[in-house]
């Protein structure tokens, strides 16, 4: 890229929750509100760019990161200069790896930075007036989609909304017990018919526990079983279920770094990788790993459950990188996440369809949230 120098001169971040009718609920926890991050970086020419910081969890994580931002972060980057947003995303964080290991904090570091990292790929698209998904070489604005976060309580009633707004793929959450997950499989294979239908333990199983219950679900045709274990797991445990089961297996939106995804990228055990572009990498790393993913000949699915600004980055980078992935499309309520991601938001035959317009394609509508914001 042979793009001119850009410098930023402010960096703000903007901290909501949306407080939720129907909690969401995982092997693992559950959430009572929807948290968002979102931040805004300027540069010296007063272009604006918008990203959005991975804070699902723990609970008061949202403020957390957002204060991150705003007091260690900023300062660290206003009055940067960089040709290319690379160049920010490693000074960022090499200049804060100290910083993020006494703390013993790399998770939240690397989610506020990659948040920052979006905002700047953002800007950096604008500023060249192209739509991201071109910049970063996709072929084409279309991508497939699949409804996710579908709750055990009301499975079969999300998932009939999810079909009537246009979705033909979904993700339900199991990892409960086998009844109730076997009857909700069921209940979403006959929704869907022939679509696709995958599963998300949330590393809720034992190996023991996996390589029992796996089979189990065999007859429902799953197009994957999404961490089954834990992502931290030695990977000849991974290995061992592999061996196993025929139901491929998906990971990703754990994994926080180079190593990890070049171990999960080595051999035939995953079969869908999932990195969140917001969690940990922004569109940075993000790139290059997803184009690993394809030339590993694997199935690359971005992983999103946040809100809108992070959900069209993913979506733009699943264009930008192609193959036969499907982008994650959390289908509880969230208006943190509807009423800010533009042409996601309209889903069709399965698929969404990106703009012509620069960066990641619209000017967030942040008076339209203001209701929820904290900070
Ligand atoms: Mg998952």
């Amino acid at each position: 890229m042979t793009a001119s120098p850009f410098t930023i001169r402010k960096l703000e971040a903007f901290c909501y929750r949306y407080p939720l009718q129907t909690p969401v609920v995982t092997s693992f926890g559950t959430m009572l509100n929807r948290p968002a991050v979102f931040v805004r970086v300027e540069d010296e020419d007063g272009v604006a760019g918008f990203g959005e910081a991975w804070c699902n969890f723990p609970a008061p994580g949202a403020e957390h990161r957002t204060r991150l931002l705003n007091e260690v972060l900023a300062p660290a980057v206003i009055g940067c200069s960089a040709a290319e947003p690379l160049q920010l995303f490693e000074r960022l964080t090499e200049g804060t790896a100290v910083l993020a290991l006494q703390s013993g904090e790399a998770g939240p570091f690397a989610q506020a930075i990659a948040g920052i990292d979006l905002a700047v790929w953002d800007l950096f698209a604008r500023r060249e007036g192209k739509p991201l998904w071109r910049l970063l070489g996709g072929s084409g604005p279309t991508i497939r989609v699949y409804a996710s976060g579908i709750n055990p309580a009301g499975a079969r009633a999300t998932a009939e909304a999810a079909l009537e707004r246009g979705h033909r793929a979904l993700k339900l959450k199991i990892g409960f017990e086998l009844v109730s997950d076997r009857a909700n499989l069921a209940s979403l294979r006959d929704a869907v018919g022939d679509g696709i239908q995958a599963a998300d333990v949330n590393q809720g199983w034992s190996l023991d526990q996996a390589v029992r219950l796996a089979p189990e679900l065999a007859s429902f045709d799953l197009a994957w079983l999404e961490e089954p274990i834990r992502a931290d797991r030695p990977w000849s445990e991974w290995q061992a279920l592999r061996n196993r089961i025929g139901t491929p297996l998906a990971a990703g939106e754990n994994i926080a770094s180079r190593a990890g995804f070049t171990q999960a990228l080595g051999d035939d055990v995953l079969g869908v990788v999932q990195l969140d572009v917001a969690k940990w990498g922004g569109l940075s790393l993000g790139v290059t790993i997803a184009r690993e993913i394809r030339k590993a000949g694997k199935t690359f699915c971005p992983h999103y459950l946040g809100g809108g600004i992070g959900l069209l980055a993913s979506a733009h980078l699943l264009a930008g990188v192609g193959g036969d992935g499907l982008l994650e499309v959390d289908a509880n309520d969230n208006p943190l996440r509807d009423l800010l991601s533009g042409p996601v938001a309209k889903i069709s035959d399965g698929a969404v369809t990106l703009s012509e317009a620069a960066g990641i394609g619209i000017q967030p509508d942040f008076a339209a949230i203001e209701a929820h914001r904290i900070w």
